[in-house]
């Protein structure tokens, strides 16, 4: 585990999304205080945040991703971007997704082919993955450190 000095290692969802273009503006205001942040177009309520200014329509992240059309393709597009980055600072073996969105099957297909536009290699080895143990994962693993973190 990396917890890093300031204890923030693996706050991706709020960087920054990568090289946001006229589709991806204005930059969405995040609870953090920032825009843009990668949470406010990733998280599901991004998800439907996102389809209602490109549609006018209402609709849950769950609704979105099974029926597909434009909103996921611009998900799918941006996950890969952001999960670029991950790559090219820490070349993993495989990304695990978890939170809510972990739970649309195509993203496991989708995304890697359009990661390698913005990954610095020409070949891309890293799997993408679906967590084993559902979609609070990240939860249980921080429930399996309490003990740990309470020893003296
Ligand atoms: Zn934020």
């Amino acid at each position: 585990m990396l917890p890093g000095a300031n204890a923030i290692a693996g706050e991706w969802g709020h960087n920054p999304l990568p090289l946001p273009g006229p589709e991806d503006l204005p930059l969405p205001p995040c609870y953090c205080g920032r825009s843009g942040c990668i949470e406010t177009y990733l998280s599901g309520p991004g998800l439907s945040r996102d389809h209602k200014a490109l549609t006018g329509e209402d609709r849950s992240a769950e609704e979105i991703a099974s029926s597909g059309g434009q909103s996921l393709l611009r998900y799918i597009e941006r996950l890969a971007r952001a999960l670029a980055g991950v790559i090219n600072v820490l070349d993993p073996d495989v990304i695990v997704l978890g939170g809510g969105m972990s739970n649309v099957e195509s993203l496991y297909a989708e995304v890697p082919r359009w990661w390698g536009k913005t990954v610095f290699s020409d070949h891309v080895a890293t799997r993408l993955a679906r967590n084993a143990h559902g979609d609070s994962s990240g939860v249980r693993g921080a429930a399996w450190l309490w003990d740990e973190l309470r020893k003296p």
